[in-house]
């Protein structure tokens, strides 16, 4: 008789212990007052779309052209300074916010899961990190969005396809020809065999200089039949 009661008891206590310690929303800083819920309504409705998913030749596209073959590219957002979006993003990477990664991801699945630009994708890989600094920060960004993404639109991820080498700096103050510098020979692919023949979605947070894509694309381009489409959760306003 208890093992019914049990279960039914935890769906009780939950929601009352979420009305007595409510989580606050991580970009205002408000309790959230649905039970559940990642961000608060105001915020979530703050967060300025790019609407790139759906537009050919928008300025994502535009940082690779003459540098990275991609079949499409998009980010899902705006990036202000002292926004919502800013304030996610630094829960994310300073505060090891998991949740916060996944909710973006999630958000970011739906949109790409709308638009028939991203349809022929096979399958995610995240920028790694190096290995160094996943063990400092004990999770990479990029893949927990990845797994978000993959949470709402059913696509494998490709975590160990690609490694980085070295740890870089891709100073927006360098010049193009000083972070290309940087950044060559930074990854290495590891498991061809997961990726041959398939479009990829290569996946960031933030896209600024597109160095660090840039790389981490060609790379991915010497496996025989690969493609690369790229997709971040922000783009960031000059
Ligand atoms: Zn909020």
């Amino acid at each position: 008789m208890q093992t019914t009661f049990l279960p039914k008891l935890y769906n009780w206590i939950d929601p009352i212990f979420w009305l007595y310690f409510p989580k606050n929303c991580p970009a205002c800083g408000r309790p959230l007052r649905l039970f559940g819920a990642n961000i608060c309504g105001r915020c979530s409705q703050n967060l300025p779309e790019t609407h790139f998913f759906e537009a050919p030749g928008n300025p994502i596209e535009k940082i690779f052209y003459g540098r990275l073959t991609i079949g499409a590219g998009a980010a899902a957002w705006y990036f202000h300074k002292n926004s919502a979006l800013q304030a996610l993003l630094f829960q994310l990477k300073y505060k090891s916010n998991k949740e916060v990664g996944l909710f973006i991801g999630k958000q970011m699945g739906s949109l790409l899961a709308a638009s028939e630009r991203f349809a022929s994708i096979d399958g995610l890989v995240p920028v790694p990190l190096h290995a160094q600094a996943l063990s400092k920060r004990g999770f990479n960004q990029a893949a927990l969005i990845c797994e978000g993404i993959s949470q709402v639109w059913h696509k494998p991820v490709y975590t160990e396809a690609i490694v980085r080498n070295k740890r870089t700096n891709t100073q927006t103050k360098q010049s193009r020809a000083e972070r290309w510098d940087n950044m060559e020979n930074a990854f290495t692919i590891k498991d061809p065999a997961s990726i041959t023949g398939k479009h990829i979605l290569l996946i960031d947070d933030v896209i600024t200089t597109g160095a660090t894509i840039e790389a981490c694309g060609k790379t991915l381009l010497t496996v025989e039949g690969a493609r690369v489409s790229v997709a971040a959760a922000a783009y960031p306003l000059k």
